[in-house]
């Protein structure tokens, strides 16, 4: 099969990526083999492909936002029959024993493996994961549409929980990607009042267009203050602007996996009972919970679409903010 290798991490301007042949995975037991249509591109790609994560597996194919097709069932598997579209995400296994899992937050597990980082993900034609931890796809969405779905969605959802937005809350964002993209209509849907803060201005404008009541720079004021606000881009800079536009007892929530160093500021900034956390990945519940709230509002996506041969573009593209939305490679038929 077709397969986009990182043999190397190093800056994505270098194209680390290599369109290569190699054995179609098999299904062990309890897996699936999937046939990949669409893969959406995340900023975690990024950061795994820029050894920002420190590497778990080499070579590897990136790639935890896979929409594609049950092709072969593993010894044991009888969750999906053959033909079922699924997708698979970031979460790709955990150990069901520790203490995280047996209290319901598998998403913290002590032995977890992650799709595209330390096992091979969905920048190829064929995917193999353990069918639990596999989605079924809503049927209103198209594969393109539902591959962002997949992280971006689910994440920028759990972003939301965690904030403790209630309806008529005033929420802020700061950065406005795919995650973002995702999260103001879950936000809108909920009545919730959205303030964008992001630098690029193609970005303001989608988050106007998308239902925000203001947006503005990166380290611009919003005109209220924020019952709570999510940090979706991953620049430790932006923390201390963010904190300085939480009322009192606001909740600011870091949505990525990796930023940049926080800088040193005010404890007058975080007092009043302010709240900085972090998001961890994500349970299986939030993720059946988002697609099926994505299904119902319906979510829609604006997508650019690049074919697996176009990886390296598409990351290029993603670290410059070229991107309206979501980049998603097209698989099914490439090359
Ligand atoms: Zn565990
Ligand atoms: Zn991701």
């Amino acid at each position: 099969m077709k397969a986009c290798l990182l043999n190397a991490t190093a800056r994505i301007e270098t194209n680390p990526l290599q369109l290569s042949e190699v054995a179609v995975p098999q299904p062990g037991k309890g897996e699936v083999l999937v046939r990949v249509h669409a893969c959406g591109v995340c900023r975690t790609d990024l950061h795994v492909i820029e050894g920002e994560l420190p590497p778990r597996k080499s070579p590897v194919i990136p790639g935890h936002q896979v929409v594609g097709i049950v092709e072969k069932l593993g010894d044991g598997s009888n969750r999906f029959a053959i033909g079922a579209r699924v997708g698979v995400a970031w979460l790709h296994h955990t150990d069901g024993v520790c203490e995280y899992c047996r209290r319901g937050e598998e998403n913290l597990c002590d032995n977890p493996s992650f799709t595209g980082y330390s096992v091979d993900g969905g920048y190829a034609e064929y995917v193999v994961a353990p069918e639990d931890f596999v989605y079924a796809i809503p049927e209103g969405f198209s594969d393109l549409q539902a591959a962002p779905l997949l992280c971006a969605g689910i994440i920028g959802f759990r972003s939301l929980r965690l904030a403790g937005i209630k309806p008529g809350g005033k929420l802020g964002f700061y950065g406005f990607g795919a995650a973002a993209h995702v999260a103001i209509q879950v936000a809108r849907y909920w009545n919730v009042t959205v303030y964008a803060s992001t630098r690029d201005a193609r970005h303001q404008k989608l988050a106007l267009e998308l239902g925000a009541a203001w947006a503005g720079g990166t380290f611009d004021a919003p005109p209220e203050k924020l019952d709570a606000a999510i940090v979706f881009a991953p620049a430790g800079e932006i923390v201390p602007a963010a904190l300085a536009a939480l009322r009192k007892s606001g909740v600011l929530v870091l949505g990525g996996i990796h930023m940049s160093p926080i800088p040193s500021f005010s404890y007058d900034l975080l007092y009043q009972e302010r709240v900085i956390r972090s998001v961890a990945n994500n349970t299986r519940q939030d993720g059946e919970d988002f697609l099926r709230i994505a299904a119902e509002i319906p979510i829609r996506m604006h997508t650019e679409t690049f074919p697996l041969s176009d990886a390296n573009r598409a990351l290029n593209a993603l670290k410059n903010d070229a991107i309206e939305g979501a980049a998603v490679l097209r698989v099914l038929g490439d090359g």
